[in-house]
């Protein structure tokens, strides 16, 4: 398959196969002014199986939101049919307001303005822990 490169913006390779629909959910890019190329299971020889996305124009995505869904993929910005930067993606330590507690009886789901503030647990699982009830959210292919 073969998708035109792109001028300017941003594309995200070596995305896990079948973590790329949940990317695009989180980092909630506007579809309609904004062209998205969006390839599931493309064929990469040193990765196997992946996913790619590809944004015309938007050259800042949330890194933070990109690693905690998957630390593997890499950022390639685009300037003049360029590519001007590679960035590497890592585990966020912390994550605020990203994902949500699911505890019914935690603070955050009482209180409409408390921030929803996950910690790192544990680097091999992906298990990140809510600051306030402790609940346990595992990040790695929800
Ligand atoms: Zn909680």
């Amino acid at each position: 398959m073969i998708v035109n490169s792109i001028e300017k913006g941003i594309v995200i390779d070596h995305i896990t196969a079948g973590t790329g629909h949940r990317i695009l959910d989180f980092l909630n890019i506007d579809t309609k002014n904004n062209t998205v190329a969006f390839i599931m299971n493309a064929y990469s020889q040193k990765h196997g199986r992946k996913d790619l996305i590809k944004i015309e124009n938007v050259t800042d995505v949330d890194l933070t939101v990109l690693g905690l869904l998957d630390p593997t993929a890499t950022v390639n910005v685009i300037e003049n049919g360029q590519i001007v930067k590679k960035i590497s993606l890592e585990l966020p330590e912390t994550v605020v307001d990203v994902i949500k507690c699911k505890n019914p009886r935690c603070v955050t789901s009482v209180e409409r303005n408390a921030h929803h503030i996950f910690h790192l647990m544990n680097p091999e699982t992906h298990e990140y822990r809510c600051e306030y009830c402790d609940d346990i959210v595992n990040m790695k292919g929800e």
